[in-house]
């Protein structure tokens, strides 16, 4: 196989003597989808954020493409510019319309031209589905479309990985689906993807590998024919049977 896009070695990271990722090492290979799951606290968005470089690790090396993330002398922005990322609440601009919204970090951060931005940003709510909505305004979508619009914005710049963190847990039941198709057709067409999600039925669908978190460790990681419908670890069993019900 070929180098991973993304390799995390001996990641450690704490909030005063609070130790939330204690020795995380994780390879994510180009068009793979990497779940994780865990409970409530157990760093799975510290992980996200450490690999966008919101969070600056305390220990160990994070790699995309072997550039060093965790390089005190790291370009931030030119490397943040390679990670497309969505969280759990979609934080659109609300006086801007949905068009408006995608093209807005290509004119000012990339320094596009607003034609150009305009014309990237109406092919990528083509690809999420949502064209129609481009001159609408964020609050005249429902939260399942305003999170695509989210996904589209994340896209635009053509990111070589994407970071989803809980991005449907925000959304209505009913509303849940279609974020979840649009993540299975950007698996579908190649897209390298972390995720967390309390979605387990979705994390097996899609992922090539679940990682569990627990106590600032990976416990168990693997395919999700294995960690997911025959883990090994207790603590996995445990948490699964919690989550499922
Ligand atoms: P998860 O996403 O798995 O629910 P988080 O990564 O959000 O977990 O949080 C892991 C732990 O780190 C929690 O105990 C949380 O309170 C703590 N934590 C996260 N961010 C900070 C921060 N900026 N300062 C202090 N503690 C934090
Ligand atoms: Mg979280």
């Amino acid at each position: 196989m070929s180098d991973p896009l993304l390799r995390l070695t001996g990641v450690r990271k704490s909030f005063g003597d609070h130790v939330v990722l204690r020795d995380i090492s994780l390879d994510v290979h180009r068009g793979q989808c990497v779940v994780l799951i865990g409970a409530s606290g157990s760093g799975k968005s510290t992980l996200l954020r450490c690999i966008n470089v919101l969070e600056t690790v305390d220990d160990g090396v994070i790699t995309l493409d072997g550039t060093e993330l965790t390089d005190p002398r790291l370009d931030v922005d030119a490397a943040r510019a390679r990670i497309g990322v969505v969280f759990q609440s979609y934080n659109l601009f609300p006086h801007l319309s949905v068009l408006d919204n995608v093209t807005l970090a290509p004119v000012l951060v990339h320094k596009r031209s607003k034609a150009e931005a305009k014309e990237r940003a109406m092919a990528m709510l083509e690809r999420v589905g949502l064209a129609d909505k481009a001159h609408a305004r964020p609050d005249d979508c429902s939260g399942g479309q305003q999170q695509r619009v989210a996904i589209a914005r994340a896209l635009v710049n053509e990111p070589e990985l994407m970071l989803l963190d809980e991005v449907t847990s925000a959304l209505d039941p009913e509303l849940v689906g279609e974020v979840l198709d649009l993540l299975q057709q950007l698996k579908a067409e190649g897209m390298t993807m972390v995720l967390n999600t309390h979605e387990i039925g979705f994390a097996r669908d899609v992922a090539d590998t679940v990682a569990y978190l627990h106590d600032g460790l990976i416990h168990e990681v693997g395919p999700p024919a294995e960690v997911i419908d025959n883990p090994q670890q207790e603590r996995t069993r445990r948490f699964l049977a919690r989550v499922r019900h």
